[in-house]
């Protein structure tokens, strides 16, 4: 099976058991273009109940022999595979772009490089992932095995569609559990058009399996009584929805990569333009459809007006690279659809109309056709107001000064979030303070909204359960099974 898959040669069937297939459900996805809401397609399948059953049948069937794989031909697949994308990363960020939008210079090549990246890392980890021996002193000797799960699933969102495959299916494989993606209803055709290039690496039939569906899919896979674990990113609300469904059918394991609304916090010492340059990457990369985006932002009231100044004038720059995300050059493209578009325009309305906040810059839609808008600040924005409180998910920040350390930790933690936090600072005491003191899982100092394959990914509080990337990953698709040896038998 070539890779043949192209924005006129669309992937619209489930892969499974290593062939594409057709589902019976008469409902389909229906897809749009967001740089001008043209049809992409309404005829892309959506997994019903048969489908997910038919996948995981096929998984159980792979199982044993997957499992029992030698630790070379696994990891020489997972290497095959990272090469075949690598191979083809033009047209699966096309295939991400046509509903996402997103240019390929500024986020197209990253992801796709991404997903790649976590399969040659974890094929790394498969001859290294060791258990652990207890002494046996006592007459016992106890070994710790690190066991596959079972049948595995992953539920991506929309906004990293290719990466998050990777961060999900590689640790999931290198460890030896089978594994269905099921992609989010706005972007399915890169994970659909992987298929190919799951036969060409050499995975088993049953191994690596894709459901497109929307939500309906999503919810029978999290409550399937014969799916061992689900890794699920997106929001806070579909988490809750996933942790429940999986308590009450089986106990299945969870992960939770959640929502954020992370602060970053300026010190009068810090390096301005490195701030700047930081904190306007993190609201206009992927058009701030980025869960650990920046989107706090507090800067100490002894260099706050020059900041300003910096901040503004590197948004205005930003606002000028919006345009079509299929031209070479363009940085920011438009929202993903119609209902982001709206959900981020009435943000800002609300924003302007309640006075929630002062508008700094941006706050305009950019032409009539697609769902662009411009890079958006309010300043001096209200602790309880909804654009402070509230993860918009689009390409706008708020703005506030602060006095003290003490008050910027507490406002900064004020908060159920707990993604990403960063600090800006050249005292290196205060930033390993700050640091251990924000409520968050991972921070930047002097960087913020950036992440690592080889350590752990994941948010506290209301942002998730759980961390990928690293050894973590690794852990989080295995059972720990403790053997005891009686040495005196
Ligand atoms: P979403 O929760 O609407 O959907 C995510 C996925 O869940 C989709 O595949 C969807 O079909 C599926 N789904 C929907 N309802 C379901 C249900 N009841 N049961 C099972 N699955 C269901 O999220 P989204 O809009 O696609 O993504 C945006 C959100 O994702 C933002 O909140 C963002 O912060 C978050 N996100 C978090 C991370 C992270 O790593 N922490 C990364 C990217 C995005």
């Amino acid at each position: 099976m070539a890779f043949e898959f192209s924005k006129t040669n669309l992937p619209k069937q489930l892969f499974i058991n290593n062939e594409f297939v057709s589902s019976k459900n008469s409902k389909k996805l229906t897809l749009y273009n967001p740089k001008d809401g043209s049809l992409i397609a309404d005829d892309v399948d959506l997994a019903d109940e048969h489908d997910v059953d038919a996948a995981v049948k096929a998984a159980e069937k792979a199982l044993p022999a997957w499992k029992k794989l030698t630790n070379i031909a696994r990891r020489d697949i997972l290497l095959k595979f990272a090469s075949l994308i690598e191979e083809h990363g033009k047209s699966l960020a096309e295939l991400t772009r046509i509903t996402l939008g997103a240019p390929y210079g500024s986020f197209g090549a990253f992801e796709t490089g991404m997903a790649a990246e976590a399969f040659k890392y974890n094929a790394g980890w498969i001859d290294k992932f060791a258990g652990e021996s207890f002494p046996q002193e006592d007459g016992f000797l106890k070994i710790v095995r690190n066991e596959p799960l079972g049948v595995t699933a992953g539920i991506v969102p929309w906004n990293g569609p290719l990466g998050t495959v990777g961060l999900k299916a590689a640790p999931a494989l290198a460890t030896g559990n089978c594994f269905i993606l099921k992609p989010s209803e706005k972007t399915p055709f890169a994970s659909l058009a992987l298929g190919p290039l799951i036969k060409e690496a050499g995975f088993p039939p049953g191994v690596f399996q894709v459901l497109s569906g929307d939500g309906s899919t999503g919810a029978l896979i999290a409550s399937h009584m014969r799916i061992r674990k689900v890794s699920f990113t997106g929001s806070i609300p579909t988490g809750k929805r996933i942790q429940e469904a999986a308590a009450r059918s089986n106990l299945k394991r969870v992960t939770l990569e959640l929502g954020g609304k992370s602060p970053a916090v300026v010190f009068d010492d810090a390096n301005l333009e490195n701030a700047v340059s930081w904190l306007a990457n993190a609201i206009t990369a992927n058009t701030g459809q980025v869960c650990f985006a920046a989107t706090r932002v507090y800067v100490q009231e002894g260099i706050y007006d020059k900041f300003v100044q910096g901040y503004k004038d590197a948004l205005l720059a930003k606002g000028k690279t919006i345009g079509d995300p299929d031209k070479e050059g363009t940085v920011m493209g438009p929202l993903i659809d119609k209902a982001q578009f709206d959900r981020v325009s009435g943000f800002i309305s609300r924003g302007k109309e309640q006075n929630q906040g002062t508008l700094l810059t941006g706050g305009s839609r950019v032409g009539d056709s697609g769902f662009f808008i411009e890079p958006t600040v309010f300043e001096n924005v209200g602790a309880d107001s909804e654009l402070l409180t509230q993860e918009i998910f689009g390409p706008v920040a708020v703005l506030n000064s602060f006095k003290t350390e003490d008050e910027i930790i507490e406002r900064s933690n004020a908060t159920n979030f707990g993604l990403m936090a960063g600090v800006f600072t050249q005292d290196v005491n205060r930033a390993l303070r700050v640091a251990s003191a924000f409520d968050s899982g991972m921070v930047g100092v002097n960087c913020v909204s950036l992440m690592m394959l080889g350590t752990p990914f994941g948010g506290s509080k209301e942002s998730g359960i759980g961390r990928e990337c690293g050894r973590d990953a690794l852990l989080a698709y295995t059972e720990r099974k403790t053997v005891m040896v009686n040495m005196n038998y």
